[in-house]
C-alpha cells in the first residue's frame, strides 16, 4: 500500500544560481554556506561576492548542522496555504556553530520549550518533486 503525498503547499524558493546549491544540498542532508577563500569569512545568505573582503573567491562548505538560538516568535495564526495547517509553529534565528545566522523553524519539539541559548541540530524538510530541501532545526536527538 502506498501513501499519496500531498503537493507541496508552501512558497517555494526561487532557484538562482547564488542559491540553487543551497535548496538542493538538503537532499543530500547537507547544510551547504559560503565561505570566502580569500579572507575565510562564512556568510549566510549564499551570496557569490565575500561580504567582507568583497573577493568572488568563494566556496560552498559543508556546515555542521549545529546551532543555538539565537531568537525566535511563535506564530499562532496564519491563514497562509501551507503553514495554516502548522499553527501553532516556531520561527526563529539560529546562529550556526560557523557564526552566521539563518531565519528557520524549530519543529519536533513543544513550541513553548523553545528558549534563547537552546540548542539545535538541522532536520530537513524534503520536497523530492522540485528536487529540494528546507532546512529546519530541533533539539538535539539524544
Ligand atoms: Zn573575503
Amino acid at each position: 500500500m502506498t501513501t499519496e503525498r500531498k503537493p507541496y503547499q508552501k512558497p517555494l524558493p526561487e532557484l538562482h544560481p547564488e542559491v540553487e546549491p543551497f535548496f538542493r544540498g538538503g537532499m543530500r542532508s547537507e547544510l551547504l554556506i559560503k565561505r570566502c577563500a580569500d579572507c575565510g569569512t562564512f556568510q549566510h545568505y549564499p551570496r557569490i561576492i565575500c561580504g567582507n573582503c568583497l573577493s568572488k573567491n568563494t566556496v560552498w562548505i559543508r556546515a555542521s548542522g549545529k546551532g543555538t538560538v539565537y531568537s525566535y516568535t511563535i506564530t499562532y495564526q496564519n491563514l497562509s496555504r501551507g503553514w495554516r495547517e502548522e499553527v501553532p509553529y516556531v520561527l526563529a534565528l539560529v546562529d550556526l556553530a560557523e557564526g552566521v545566522r539563518l531565519m528557520t523553524n524549530i519543529v519536533e519539539c513543544d513550541p513553548k520549550a523553545v528558549y534563547v541559548g537552546m540548542p539545535v541540530e538541522v532536520t530537513w524538510e524534503r520536497i523530492p518533486e522540485e528536487g529540494i530541501a528546507i532546512p529546519k532545526f530541533r533539539p538535539p536527538k539524544k
